[in-house]
């Protein structure tokens, strides 16, 4: 069973995720090689690296799904050596690289927000209009009232992300976890769902980690940026001091 120490809330300085000497493979494949991290309770972190450096495998040891082969990992007061709990689970929103959605998916904006609840109400309680009160301010939060009962496969890819954002809203998490939201989307979509990643973070005080190619503006919104490469955490800090060109011509050595 996953146990917790209770966290210290009045702390605004705490740390939330703490991972120490973390190490996680595939079978075959070492994708994490001793990765240790921690993160303070409010921080917007950015995780930059080329393909293959470990950064969704980071993202899901943090969210309790990952083989740990050796290390610790701490989220929110909650070990996770032995599995994840279910109480922790839904203190940590996920939104996951955006799948492609059959158009034919008989399911629209409003229903997918509302799979976000499940994980509070249980599988066999039906929601409430308190629920539905939950899942509509979500997505107003992420401007996609207008478009709510709307089947989801007849959004365009940054409506089908606002939504995946509203869905990970919808649980109420303290800790937000997103990989490349911005994959696949036009310029236009890429800076609006940065800035919305942004706005929600800092209005909902959570802590938010996020993967992401879009260096520049992981650099305008992320309080630190963390660089990974072949399973290792290469170098982080404050966005200015590791956005500098001779660290990524080095980063992304050997990347076409
Ligand atoms: P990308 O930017 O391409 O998404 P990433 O930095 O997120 O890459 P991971 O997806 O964490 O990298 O993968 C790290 C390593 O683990 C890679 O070598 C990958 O091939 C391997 N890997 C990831 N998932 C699996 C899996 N389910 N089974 C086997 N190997 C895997």
């Amino acid at each position: 069973m996953a146990s917790r120490t209770p966290p210290d809330r009045t702390s605004q300085n705490d740390v939330v995720i703490r991972i120490r000497d973390a190490v996680v493979s595939y079978r075959e494949d070492v994708a994490l090689k001793g990765v240790s991290l921690s993160v303070k309770r409010g921080e917007l972190v950015g995780i930059i690296g080329p393909n293959g450096a470990g950064k969704t495998t980071l993202l899901t040891l943090i969210n309790g799904l990952g083989r740990l082969l050796r290390g610790e990992v701490e989220v929110l007061g909650y070990s996770l050596n032995n599995g994840c709990s279910a109480s922790l689970r839904k203190l940590v929103g996920y939104v996951p690289q955006l799948p492609n959605i059959d158009p034919r998916m008989p399911i629209n904006a409003r229903e997918v927000v509302m799979i976000g609840r499940y994980g509070r109400l249980g599988l066999l309680r039906r929601p409430t209009s308190d629920d539905w009160e939950i899942v509509d301010k979500m997505l107003e939060l992420v401007g996609m009232s207008h478009l709510a009962s709307r089947p989801i496969g007849h959004l365009s890819g940054g409506e089908q992300q606002r939504v995946a954002i509203a869905r990970a809203l919808a649980q109420e998490p303290e800790i937000l976890l997103l990989d490349e939201p911005t994959a696949s989307l036009d310029r236009r979509a890429r800076v609006s769902i940065m800035s919305l990643v942004e706005e929600i973070h800092r209005s909902r005080c959570l802590t938010t980690l996020m993967v992401t190619h879009e260096l520049k503006t992981a650099a305008a919104v992320c309080d630190r940026l963390v660089l990974m490469k072949e399973g290792r955490i290469w170098a982080q800090g404050k966005p200015s001091e590791v956005l500098q060109e001779e660290i990524l011509d080095l980063l992304f050595a050997g990347e076409s």
